[in-house]
């Protein structure tokens, strides 16, 4: 049999994508099922975008390669993005454009960790995490939230050791949609300023919020200290519907990312020079189809979320504010229907209601479940009346 590194056999599949691939086994077999298991928004990416690609391609001026950290127009565009959103002044060099924020995150691990180091994981953490960190040879530590799913600088401390590296911090978090205040941002900036510890801020869901305004808190701008703590990760597919085309970034200190820049000319070199045309042509277009998607997803936020607190045993920590996510604690639902992991729960949701959600264990949270309202309010109102009969029966 064929050998395969440690590194190799220790690396966990990525558990949201299998359920996916057994809710599409079951619709090819003829099956009507529902899938609230993707982490995509269901739009397609708006219209100007895809002209500026088109014209790009025509044009022939995305045909070879690019610097590795991307077109200097497209970090440009980053950069006034995060003067825009934040208030933060950052140079192009500042800026490193990657294979998906899922990369730049990959990279940030390649480069920052040894062996044994330490990245603290508040839960519920977005699975790929915990397999980034370990396959740099880091050790995740995972900490465990308050009951309304967020963490404050005591429950870090519980955690912290001298090994410790960094933090990921996700606001608006994947699965959970909770999205934290400036003030909870501010606490947990000085402690990490004061530890010594790196935050990594995904920010990737930061422009989907749906109470008040339109981009959630940032710990980047805070106070210029936090700010130099702290490498932002954001990226153009959740607030662009741009999933496809691969395009995310890291904004950082500027030896930081130039070491990401030479791991990554040994890895990917450039993302695809189309992508990034097109993702330049996101940041700068006029903003109003972000308004509208995110209209779309807080319509849908708000006429389902009474109806899935009504399911019997479904327990949510509070109404979500970003993301397209619920993470509803379903251990009373488990009882009623008799079985022991949120795991089994998930199967026979989607053999008996042909609907198709996540674990809440692939996010170091048991006894939950992640369902997605990327999908049109007709076909989650659908799913809201299977989950309804599935409980009751
Ligand atoms: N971070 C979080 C919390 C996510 O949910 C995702 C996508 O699912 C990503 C990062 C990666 O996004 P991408 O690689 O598409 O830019």
């Amino acid at each position: 049999t064929m050998r395969l590194s440690k590194r190799a056999q220790a690396v966990r599949p990525s558990a949201t994508l299998a359920t996916g691939q057994r809710a599409r086994e079951l619709q090819a077999a003829g099956v009507d099922v529902i899938n609230l298991s993707v982490g995509q928004p269901d739009f397609p990416t708006p219209a100007p975008i895809k002209a500026q690609a088109v014209a790009a391609i025509n044009a022939g001026t995305v045909d070879g390669y690019t610097d590795t950290a991307g077109i200097l127009p497209l970090r440009e565009a980053v950069s006034q993005q995060v003067q825009r959103l934040h208030g933060v002044s950052v140079s192009a060099d500042q800026v490193v454009v990657t294979t998906g924020a899922k990369l730049a995150l990959y990279t940030l691990c390649q480069v920052l960790l040894d062996p044994g180091d330490e990245v603290l994981l508040p839960k519920p953490y977005w699975v790929s995490y915990a397999e980034q960190v370990g396959l740099a040879g880091g050790r995740p530590v995972t900490v465990d939230p308050l009951a309304n799913l967020k963490v404050t600088p005591a429950q870090l401390a519980q955690a912290y050791t001298p090994r410790t590296r960094a933090l990921i911090l996700n606001s608006p978090q994947n699965p959970s949609g909770v999205v934290y205040t400036q003030a909870e941002l501010q606490a947990i900036g000085e402690w990490a300023v004061a530890r010594d510890v790196l935050v990594i801020a995904d920010d990737i869901y930061g422009e989907l919020v749906y109470d008040g305004s339109a981009v959630a808190p940032s710990i980047v701008g805070i106070t210029p200290a936090i700010t130099a703590q702290t490498v932002l990760i954001g990226g153009v597919s959740k607030t662009y519907a741009m999933t496809g085309w691969r395009i995310g970034y890291a904004i950082g200190q500027p030896a930081l990312i130039q070491a990401m820049k030479t791991v990554l000319s040994h890895m990917t070199g450039n993302t695809a020079a189309v992508s990034q045309v097109a993702a330049q042509a996101a940041l700068t277009m006029d903003q109003a189809s972000v308004g509208s998607m995110r209209a779309d997803f807080k319509r849908r936020r708000d006429a389902i979320y009474p109806l899935l607190t009504a399911l019997p045993g479904f327990h949510l920590a509070g109404k979500p504010q970003g993301a397209f996510y619920f993470f509803p604690d379903v251990t009373a639902a488990m009882t009623i229907k008799q079985v022991a992991t949120s795991q089994e729960f998930v199967a026979k949701v989607l053999e008996e209601a042909h609907v198709a959600v996540v674990a809440g264990e692939a996010f170091g949270m048991p006894g939950h479940i992640r369902l997605s309202y990327a999908s049109s309010l007709p076909v989650l109102l659908t799913a809201m009346d299977r989950l309804k009969k599935f409980m009751q029966d």
